[in-house]
């Protein structure tokens, strides 16, 4: 049997039995991959600890006979135990682990996607993010592009008239994946999201800026909010999922 290595984040681990596991990882070298791990749940596992989510774990596994292949052996590099230690940022962590999870196939490898977790996870780990919210956004939105869906922002999408401070009425059309201008702005379309100029100028941020200077941004905080709800309402619209990590996040902004 063909033995292979593997470094990947730990998106997600799910019980396989009585005792195994069945574990997601998101690897640098083939994208995502879900791999068995025999006796995990043992209490003297030696692999648990190494395969916990989040972590960055170096990976041997073994072709098997069946759909999954089996880990023979895990050591993590990296557990990023400040970020595991504060519910705040770790919530914002899961929710990276859970879009990528839900946005992409098994064994598509990008070493972009790959690249944007270890950044995102590392950030938060610095916990030098005044606003996780932004950061979050900025990730989902580079996900997006990564993935083939990135908003045309600078000029109408129907009618290319490109968009400057006079440009009034622009609306965020979430179907042809871009901005549309006043004339181009169908009354009534219930896929057209109202968006300012400085809005785009936000998502535009998103794009050109790497991700930690994106909280150091500055701009009112209602074109952050637009900005956020544009993006957070194109990603539904593309791929229509829902994330559970996202009610996390709402109650522990509660406590
Ligand atoms: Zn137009």
């Amino acid at each position: 049997m063909r033995s292979y290595k593997l470094t990947g984040v730990v998106l997600k681990n799910k019980d396989l039995g009585e005792v195994d596991g069945i574990v997601t990882l998101f690897t640098k070298e083939i994208g995502k991959i879900s791999l068995k791990a025999k006796g995990v749940r043992k209490i003297k596992s030696k692999l648990s600890g190494h395969l916990m989510p989040l972590n960055i774990t170096f990976i041997q596994a073994v072709q098997g006979k069946g759909s999954l292949d089996t880990i023979t052996g895990a050591v993590s590099k990296e557990h990023f135990s400040s970020l595991k230690g504060d519910l705040k940022f770790l919530s914002f962590a899961y929710f990276f682990l859970e879009i990528i999870d839900k946005l992409t196939f098994e064994k598509e490898p990008s070493e972009k996607i790959y690249d944007l977790l270890i950044k995102g996870l590392q950030l938060l780990d610095s916990k030098n993010i005044e606003k996780p919210e932004i950061l979050k956004t900025a990730f989902s939105y580079n996900l997006i592009k990564i993935l083939g869906h990135k908003p045309k922002i600078d000029s109408c999408v129907k009618c290319s008239i490109p968009f400057n401070l006079e440009s009034k009425k622009i609306g965020f059309d979430l179907n042809l994946g871009g901005a549309v201008c006043k004339s181009c702005n169908e009354l009534n379309n219930k896929d057209t999201l109202p968006v300012s100029f400085d809005s785009l100028k936000v998502i535009n941020a998103f794009d050109k800026c790497d991700l930690k200077d994106i909280s150091r941004l500055i701009m009112k905080e209602k074109y952050f909010r637009e900005a956020l709800k544009i993006i957070n309402s194109f990603n539904y619209y593309i791929f229509e999922k829902d994330y559970k990590s996202e009610n996390l996040i709402e109650i522990i902004k509660t406590f």
